[in-house]
C-alpha cells in the first residue's frame, strides 16, 4: 500500500468543515496514518469520538499538534490568534501549518507572525459547504469536483504545497493557488456579500408588520425560501468572516448598493429595456455555473 502523504495530521475544530475533512481521510485513505482530532467544546470532541472520525481525541490544541506534521486549523476565523499562540510552540519542525478559513488576509496576518521558521505555513479555503454545522453535518464527498484556493505568502516551501494540493486532491477537489487580497475580493462577491444579503432580507421580513410577517412564512415563493436556506448558517461563522473580510465586502456591498439603486431606478421609470437585460445577463451566469459543473 502507498504510503500516506502525512503521518499524524492534527484537525483542529471538527465542525462541518473539519469532519468532512476527516471523513474524507477515513473513506479515501493515504492522507494520514493517525488523525488526531481537537475541539474546544468537549461535548463535540465526545461526539466526534462517538462517531469514531479519528483515532486520537484531545481538547488541548498544544498537545493535539505535538508530533503532528501537518496541522489543519477548521475553526472560526475570529478563534485562529489565540488558536495560533497556543499551538506555535508546540509545532514539530518540519511540519506544514493550512487551515480552511474563509478569510485569507486575515489568516495571514493573525497566524503568519506566531509560525515558526521551520515550519511551512499553507493557508486555505474550501469552495464548499452547507447551511448545517457541527461534526454530524460532515460529509466525505463535500469537496469532490469543488475548488480549494491556497494563498501560501511569498518564500513559501513548494514541495509544502504540493503536499497540501495533494491531500485536496485525494479529497476530490482541485486546488487553485492565488494572492490573499485577490482571494478575499472573490469570495466577497461569490460568498460573503450573497450571504450579507440572505441575512439583511429574513431581517426585513421579520421587521414587517405582524400580519404580514405570518403571511411571508405561510406563502414563502421560492426566492425568499433560498435566501432563509442561506440565512440559516452558523451565527459565529459568518460574525468571523464579515468582521475579517471588512474592506472587500465593504467595497462589494458598494457596488451591489449602486447596481440595486439603478435597478430601481429603472423600475421606476419604467425601463424594461435595462430590467431585461439585467435578468437575460444573470440567466447567462446561472448557465455558466452549470456549464462549469458548480451549480
Ligand atoms: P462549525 O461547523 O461551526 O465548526 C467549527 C468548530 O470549531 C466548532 O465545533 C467549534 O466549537 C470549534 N471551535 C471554535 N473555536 C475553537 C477553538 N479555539 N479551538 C478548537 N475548536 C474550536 O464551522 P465550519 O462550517 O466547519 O467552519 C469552520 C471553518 O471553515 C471556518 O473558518 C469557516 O470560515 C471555514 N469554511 C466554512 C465553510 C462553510 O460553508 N461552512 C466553507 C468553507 C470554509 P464551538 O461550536 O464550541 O464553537
Amino acid at each position: 500500500m502507498a504510503e500516506a502523504l502525512f503521518r499524524r495530521l492534527a484537525i483542529i475544530g471538527i465542525g462541518l468543515i473539519g469532519s468532512s475533512v476527516a471523513r474524507g481521510a477515513r473513506e479515501y485513505g493515504g492522507i494520514a496514518e493517525c488523525l488526531v482530532i481537537c475541539d474546544a467544546d468537549l461535548d463535540v470532541l465526545a461526539r466526534a469520538q462517538a462517531l469514531g472520525l479519528g483515532d486520537e481525541y484531545e481538547a488541548d490544541p498544544a498537545r493535539a499538534v505535538a508530533g503532528a506534521d501537518c496541522v489543519m486549523l477548521c475553526a472560526p476565523v475570529g478563534a485562529y490568534t489565540a488558536l495560533a499562540a497556543a499551538i506555535g510552540p508546540h509545532l514539530a519542525a518540519g511540519a506544514i501549518l493550512t487551515d480552511v478559513g474563509s478569510t485569507k488576509q486575515s489568516v495571514l496576518r493573525d497566524v503568519g507572525p506566531l509560525v515558526p521558521p521551520t515550519v511551512s505555513f499553507v493557508p486555505g479555503h474550501p469552495i464548499a459547504g452547507t447551511e448545517f454545522s457541527g461534526p454530524d453535518a460532515g460529509l466525505a464527498d463535500l469537496f469532490r469536483g469543488r475548488w480549494c484556493l491556497l494563498t501560501p505568502p511569498p518564500g513559501t516551501d513548494e514541495a509544502a504545497v504540493r503536499r497540501i494540493r495533494a491531500l485536496w486532491g485525494i479529497l476530490g477537489a482541485q486546488t487553485a493557488v492565488m494572492d490573499a487580497p485577490h482571494h478575499d475580493r472573490v469570495c466577497a462577491i461569490v460568498s460573503h456579500l450573497p450571504h450579507l444579503i440572505a441575512f439583511t432580507i429574513c431581517g426585513t421580513a421579520d421587521d414587517l408588520a405582524d400580519e404580514t410577517r405570518q403571511e411571508v412564512l405561510q406563502f414563502a415563493a421560492s426566492g425568499f425560501r433560498d435566501f432563509t436556506r442561506i440565512a440559516s448558517s452558523d451565527p459565529v461563522m459568518w460574525r468571523d468572516i464579515f468582521l475579517n473580510n471588512k474592506e472587500a465586502l465593504l467595497e462589494m456591498l458598494a457596488r451591489f448598493s449602486e447596481d440595486a439603486q439603478a435597478m430601481a431606478r429603472a423600475v421606476r421609470w419604467g425601463d424594461a429595456a435595462y430590467i431585461e437585460d439585467k435578468i437575460v445577463r444573470s440567466r447567462k451566469i446561472r448557465k455558466s455555473l452549470i456549464d462549469l459543473k458548480q451549480a
